[in-house]
């Protein structure tokens, strides 16, 4: 009896495994190509040009880091752009307030900036791709976009 119940688990097993990956890859390569054909997201897609990558990762988001990987939210570019706002010049007057400039240029968060640089600087060069940023220092991205204080920038 027992080699036929085995087999039955194997089998059954097998099947699962299967529909589950060809559904999974499915739907990862239809929404992926979709991600690749839209515009929109231009800034998202930098962060995460690989769908499943975003996925992967497990943090707890807060409007902070959305803003952050995003580009809409508390940010002059995007406040301007909505005409919240007359300029989107940062406050510290050295460039527009878009994401590149809070994350590698502003000498307003050169402090927070600094935290996330000494992690990184540890294995790898600064700047670095945003893509590659995300996924191997997630928990330091998230703790420099938490640190922000966007509406006193
Ligand atoms: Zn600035």
């Amino acid at each position: 009896m027992a080699p036929v119940y085995h087999t039955h688990t194997y089998i059954h097993t097998y099947i699962h495994t299967y529909i589950h990956t060809y559904i999974h890859t499915y739907i990862h390569t239809k929404w992926q190509g979709e991600w690749d054909y839209i515009t929109k997201g231009a800034i998202t897609k930098t962060f995460f040009p690989k769908i499943a990558d975003r996925l992967k990762l497990k943090i707890n988001v807060t409007p902070n880091f959305t803003t952050m990987v995003t580009g809409h939210g508390n940010i002059k570019s995007y406040l301007y752009k909505y005409k919240i706002m007359d300029s989107p010049m940062c406050s510290c007057k050295r460039g527009e307030q878009i994401i590149d400039h809070i994350l590698f240029d502003c000498e307003l968060v050169e402090q927070e900036r600094d935290r996330l640089k000494a992690a990184v600087l540890r294995s790898e060069n600064w700047p670095m791709n945003k893509d590659i940023l995300i996924n191997r220092y997630s928990k330091n991205f998230k703790k420099f976009t938490d640190s922000l204080s966007l509406d006193k920038l």
